[in-house]
């Protein structure tokens, strides 16, 4: 039923307090998501960015989609980094063009690098922006001016996020207990 805004009383919006049902819980769900997106708010964290102390944590986590953006210039570059299973080891790859990635060198060790797979050479814009996020987030020294983003997707599994506090920290429900139990 539609109902008009000015018709709209206490009552519809916060439903009858005296009278039990599941909507009380889903009332209380949906004003814990407030508190969440206003305390980020407070922050001056944008939907999707990632906090530069997690944002390691995110970039490794297996199967992540990162931009990092320079809110100075407004440039910005979008990664793929993934991990294959039982290795020490992750490949990254630029965002080229439209769902395309191309495969830009791997870390290894914990160091960023080019490899014999890379068509990108290291000179590269895409290459270089990496390997210079990527050192300042491991050294805890990234510039004010860049942002990181995910992309709405889980860093972890890949599936899309769709609770308040997924989108805040980057990671599905599952896959944060799976993370914090690292
Ligand atoms: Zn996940």
């Amino acid at each position: 039923m539609f109902v008009k805004e000015e018709e709209i009383t206490p009552k519809d919006l916060f439903g009858d307090m005296n009278k039990k049902s599941d909507k009380k819980s889903d009332f209380f769900c949906f004003i814990q998501n407030i508190t969440v997106s206003l305390y980020h708010q407070n922050r001056d964290m944008k939907p999707g960015q990632l906090q530069n102390d997690s944002a390691l944590d995110f970039i490794l986590a297996g199967n992540s989609t990162v931009t990092f953006l320079n809110t100075q210039s407004q440039n910005r570059f979008t990664f793929k980094v993934t991990k294959p299973k039982d290795k020490d080891l992750h490949y990254v790859s630029v965002l080229t063009g439209a769902d395309t990635f191309t495969f830009l060198g791997s870390i290894y060790n914990n160091n960023f690098k080019s490899s014999k797979k890379s068509t990108i050479v290291e000179s590269a814009q895409s290459f270089q922006v990496f390997n210079f996020v990527f050192n300042k987030l491991k050294a805890k020294n990234l510039p004010n001016v860049i942002e990181i983003y995910h992309e709405g997707n889980c860093g972890r599994c890949g599936r899309q996020l769709t609770v308040p506090e997924s989108i805040v920290s980057g990671f599905g429900p599952e896959c944060l207990k799976k993370i914090k139990t690292l």
